[in-house]
């Protein structure tokens, strides 16, 4: 199964993404998780994206096209993927499709999760990263638990820079702007499948299994 997780920032992808990611047992690639951890890891490709992240732009597409094409050359993405955050732009859709091209792919689908602006600033601004491994949680996820589910670090959750309101508001104006006419891209070639977001995490999980056929 080769899956591309779409729509808004805190519609949802990375937790639909993880729980699709351990039922097939199939990685999760997230290229936000992916930024954030190089960040941390104070690289050069953190150092560039790091201000860029927070305030709510895009990395440029030619880098972003470059972390794909390394991380999907490993092996464990032989029998499938899920990508979280990627494509972004119209370019990074069309520089996707001749990847996958040249390593014969072709059964990808993007699953278009949708939800309303508002809740969407809501929810963000209830999720929570942890600073140790840079994965993200809902409030829900962690309760009230202070151990990250991810690598077990205490007391390492916090509000990202760019889960703040102006932030978030900035994201969405961006999603509008540069990703969403990604979806039109895929819909012309009948590879959309779409699913409502703004039930809770199980209800959107089994709708998206049953779409899935699975
Ligand atoms: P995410 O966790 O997917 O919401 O990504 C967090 C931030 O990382 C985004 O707001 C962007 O600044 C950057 N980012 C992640 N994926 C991409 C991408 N495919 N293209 C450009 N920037 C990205």
């Amino acid at each position: 199964m080769r899956l591309l997780l779409f729509g808004a920032p805190g519609v949802g992808k990375g937790t639909q993404a993880k729980l699709l990611s351990s039922k097939f047992n199939i990685p999760h690639i997230s290229t936000g998780d992916i930024l954030r951890q190089a960040v941390k890891d104070e690289t050069e490709l953190g150092k560039k994206a790091q201000e860029i992240m927070s305030k709510g732009d895009l990395v440029p597409d030619d880098i972003m096209i470059g972390i794909i094409k390394y991380r999907l050359s490993k092996s464990d993405c032989n029998t499938g993927f899920i990508l979280d955050g990627f494509p972004r732009t119209t370019n990074q859709a069309v520089e996707l499709d001749k990847l996958l091209n040249e390593m014969n792919i072709s059964d990808v689908k993007l699953v278009n999760i949708s939800a309303d602006e508002e809740e969407i600033v809501k929810r963000l601004n209830n999720r929570r990263a942890c600073k140790e491994c840079a994965h993200i949680f809902t409030l829900a996820e962690i309760k009230s638990s202070n151990t990250c589910p991810d690598c077990q670090a205490k007391d390492s959750f916090y509000l990202r820079d760019d889960d703040k309101e102006e932030v978030i508001r900035k994201r969405l104006e961006v999603f509008r702007n540069s990703t969403e006419p990604v979806l039109n891209y895929y819909k012309k070639q009948g590879k959309v499948i779409s699913v409502n977001g703004l039930g809770a995490i199980e209800e959107v999980n089994k709708e998206l299994l049953k779409i899935l056929g699975k």
